[in-house]
């Protein structure tokens, strides 16, 4: 195989699905390809599938193939959209895809038309001519994840209604024809969720987004991102409680309520929201507001299915404060880190509250792979944290939660950090602390009055500097972009998480999220030590991410992941057991506390009160 065929398959097939190309993360705009066709396959994360299957041979040429790629104008904007995130540069394999079909198609190309049918021709009809497909170039991008668990499955259509009216008729067709649908917002919760053998029903071409800020609400179609509507609604002043920025906001709340920094105040699942449409899977239209509606009370702790698609939903709005920023206070302990969360929470201090590991600390901070791994280890064994905590809000929530805390990190320190990551990992942590070494840990020099200037000294923090740990190339865009204050003001970075999908650039990840009572705060650390263990057995790199206090402190909403090459079979054979080993597990932790509760039981009842799940043992049975 010559080194640029290689080089093109192994980027396509190294896609993770998180849909960051499908948004204008890093305002350098959205691929104008995918915004003008809206199918998956015309944006570089279809893009991918299609370049992986057709150099595999398993697509033959069709026109929708040729289309999506002809279609690419080689922008270049997700170049660096993807390479912020993954590491992966999918111009060079969008470049070799393109070159490939102009050389077959000098070579006579053989083109073989998509099958019709009289299904297809209804789906048609509703949606208009180009918005449902049997294209297998576009099928092939709605057909597989890089979960260890989804096998890739052909969808037989993929159709795109505009709106309400036209999902409701697709839905009535799916069931007079008795074919089977699944739904997909932006396909990035990567669990083989939005895989269908008959119809994928793709919500991208329902983007309305309407506010009312005198009833402090948006009314947001369920083709909006997070991203989008967390722009718009900032330029009005307000936020909205968004977690991932490429999730489409509907989807999200269905699939896990959505879960952030935030649901320490901001809460989860029907706490944000107003009212919300669905189509029953009779293609009846409902709303919740409606006295015979879904009831968000009713959650079902064995699961439950999905109350219909919901096609828009009515979101609460949130007034922005002018001197909102962020603390970040280190701890050695995990124990001593939750206490502190818990207790902030307990009084109602702060917008958002996190305890993060020195896993997403060293993935976040920093803009290659390589720079990551040293800073992990960097904060662990140098600096001695185990666990950081980061504290959202107003300047009155950070005064008590800097007096509540033993040593505070101010947001001009993490800045200085970030832009002198490169120049810290080159000479270490003992430039900075040189002269002031005592009996307290290494992070408490850190916290130190003044030290910002012996730092900014010894780093010399600059996005040039930053920049310089990138390939040649990129080198300049980057520094643009570090030139800015978004990217390392800690606040703007947790209402907009551009950085979070770092998280997989070392390898998938596959992310195991409980809700864990807090009044014993050592229970979350035998979640992790049992995690843990469960990874090193299954012999997958994996650590803890998150937990955020909620409902002022009763229970914490914990992440732990583990980290896989999707494209290695053997990895993910091991990653396929692990999460079949998590299940159980899980049973075995909720004998040491019964309300510990997985986040599976949530999926699909995203729209219940929270009140439902983090106190489900306390719900009425029937007697
Ligand atoms: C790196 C990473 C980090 C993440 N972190 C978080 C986090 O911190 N907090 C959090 O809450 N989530 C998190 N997630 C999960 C992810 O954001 C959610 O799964 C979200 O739903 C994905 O949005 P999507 O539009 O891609 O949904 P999809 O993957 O397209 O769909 C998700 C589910 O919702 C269903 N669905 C889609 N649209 C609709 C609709 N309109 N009506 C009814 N059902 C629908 C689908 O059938 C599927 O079951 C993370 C995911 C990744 C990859
Ligand atoms: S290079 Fe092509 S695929 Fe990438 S953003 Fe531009 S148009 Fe889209």
């Amino acid at each position: 195989m010559n080194d640029e065929r290689k080089i093109a398959l192994e980027t396509s097939k190294g896609c993770r699905h998180y849909a960051m190309c499908k948004i204008d993360s890093l305002n350098t705009g959205v691929c104008p390809s995918g915004r003008k066709n809206h199918f998956v396959s015309y944006y570089p994360q279809g893009l991918m599938d299609i370049t992986a299957a057709f150099l595999e041979e398993r697509i033959p040429v069709t026109p929708g193939l040729l289309h999506a790629a002809a279609e690419c104008t080689m922008c270049g904007i997700c170049d660096l959209q993807c390479h912020f995130v993954t590491g992966l540069r999918p111009l060079q394999a969008i470049s070799f895809l393109k070159a490939e079909l102009e050389e077959l198609k000098k070579r006579g190309l053989e083109m073989e038309e998509p099958p019709e049918d009289s299904f297809l021709k209804e789906l048609r009809e509703i949606t208009g001519e180009r918005f449902s497909t049997s294209d297998p170039a576009h099928l092939i991008a709605y057909s597989n994840d890089p979960c260890p668990v989804s096998r890739e499955t052909l969808p037989g259509y993929v159709t795109l209604p505009e709106n309400t009216g036209q999902l409701a008729e697709v839905v009535k067709l799916c069931g007079r024809n008795g074919i089977p649908y699944s739904v997909r917002g932006n396909g990035s919760s990567v669990m083989g969720f939005v895989l269908s053998s008959g119809v994928v029903i793709d919500t991208a071409r329902m983007r309305t987004m309407s506010f009312d800020t005198a009833n402090r609400s948006v009314t947001v179609g369920a083709g909006i991102s997070s991203m989008e509507l967390q722009r718009e609604a900032r330029k009005l002043g307000f936020r909205v409680n968004a977690a991932e920025p490429s999730a489409l906001y509907c989807a999200n709340v269905m699939c896990s309520g959505i879960f952030s920094l935030f649901s320490s105040s901001l809460g989860t699942g029907l706490d944000n929201i107003i009212d919300a449409e669905f189509v029953k899977d009779d293609g009846e239209v409902t709303r919740l507001s409606r006295q015979n509606g879904p009831n968000p009370c009713a959650f079902q702790k064995g699961g439950a299915p999905a109350p219909g698609i919901c096609s828009r939903a009515v979101v609460r709005l949130y007034p922005v404060c002018d001197s909102e920023s962020a603390i970040a206070v280190p701890f050695g302990s995990m124990d001593e880190a939750v206490k502190y969360a818990r207790e902030l929470n307990r009084l109602g201090i702060g917008l958002g509250i996190g305890v993060l590991g020195t896993e997403y600390l060293g993935a976040f901070l920093a803009p290659t792979a390589k720079l990551g791994e040293t800073l992990r280890k960097l904060f662990k064994h140098d600096l001695e944290i185990n666990c950081m905590v980061l504290v959202l809000g107003n300047r009155f929530h950070l005064n008590a939660a800097a007096e509540l805390a033993p040593f505070v990190l101010e947001q001009d320190m993490i800045r200085a950090l970030t832009l002198g990551a490169a120049s810290l990992a080159k000479c270490g942590i003992s430039s900075v602390l040189h002269g002031l070494d005592g009996d307290e840990p290494a992070y408490a020099a850190m916290a130190e009055p003044g030290m910002i200037t012996l730092v900014e000294a010894a780093l010399e923090p600059s996005p040039e500097s930053l920049a310089g740990e990138v390939e040649g190339d990129l080198r300049e865009k980057y520094q643009e972009l570090y030139a800015g204050n978004d990217i390392t003001d800690i606040m703007w970075l947790n209402d907009f998480r551009i950085i979070s999908s770092r998280m997989g650039r070392d390898g998938h990840v596959v992310a195991f999220i409980l809700y864990v009572p807090l009044d014993d705060p050592s229970l979350a650390e035998t979640v992790h030590e049992r995690f843990a263990l469960l990874a090193e057995e299954n012999e997958l790199r994996g650590d803890f991410g998150f937990l955020t206090p909620m409902n002022m402190g009763s229970m914490g909403v914990l992440e732990w992941d583990m980290y896989l090459d999707h494209t290695d079979p053997e990895q993910v054979q091991r990653g396929r057991r692990a999460m079949g080993e998590a299940g159980a597990m899980i049973e075995k932790l909720k004998e040491l506390d019964p309300r510990i509760l997985f986040i599976g039981s949530v999926f699909n009842q995203g729209f219940c009160r929270k009140e439902s799940f983090l106190h489900h043992n306390a719900l009425l049975i029937d007697e």
